[in-house]
């Protein structure tokens, strides 16, 4: 245990995810040898993500405006919805390269386990949005685990009666992982072979 200000700040580093205390001390430490004006730009960027980030009104991926950037982007398709769980898969699926329509963000998949189920998502959004008639073709692009595929079964049997498409991505993601840590050559053949559900 340090005292006041450093501890602190060990303490709330330890509280990220991912971050156990030797590296909150270890960053800790990197902080406090740091040259000030490094010190106030990642300060400053803590603070500014509360204040100026939001959710895109639309798809419910991260946004600086009323929406993201890819729905601002009106040489995106419209016909082709690709759900995704989190943000972080947004990005992971655009350094593909291989999908220009545009997304939906769940917010998470379903686990029972967890009491998660579909009314803690964004499942009622994303059927308002289908309702709309402009999408034919829904990409389920959920992790490849347990939550994912339930998440991606339920959507494709509420989705199919509507006369959409539904397609799933194509295996050879590493099953049990988490889609943003699929490498873009593998997602992108997954995108680009994916298969109708
Ligand atoms: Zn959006």
């Amino acid at each position: 245990m340090y005292e006041g200000a450093i501890q602190d700040l060990i303490d709330e580093l330890g509280r990220l995810p991912g971050v156990g205390p030797k590296s909150a001390q270890r960053i800790a430490f990197h902080v406090l040898q740091s040259d000030p004006a490094d010190v106030h730009r990642l300060a400053g960027a803590l603070q500014r993500v509360k204040e100026l980030v939001r959710f895109c009104t639309t798809c419910y991926n991260v946004a600086e405006a009323e929406q993201c950037r890819i729905c601002r982007d009106s040489r995106r398709s419209g016909d082709v919805l690709c759900v995704v769980e989190e943000p972080k898969d947004v990005v992971a699926i655009e350094r593909t390269g291989e999908f220009r329509g545009r997304y939906h963000v769940l917010g998470g998949a379903i686990n029972p386990l967890e009491g998660i189920g579909p009314d803690h998502l964004r499942v009622r959004e994303l059927m308002t949005r289908l309702g709309g008639g402009a999408v034919r073709e829904l990409i389920l692009a959920t992790d490849p685990n347990t939550e994912g595929e339930a998440t991606a079964t339920y959507l494709a049997l509420l989705v199919k009666p509507m006369g959409i498409a539904v397609s799933r991505l194509a295996s050879g993601l590493p099953v049990g992982g988490d889609l943003e840590y699929a490498d873009e050559i593998t997602l992108g053949r997954a995108f680009s072979g994916r298969r109708a559900v």
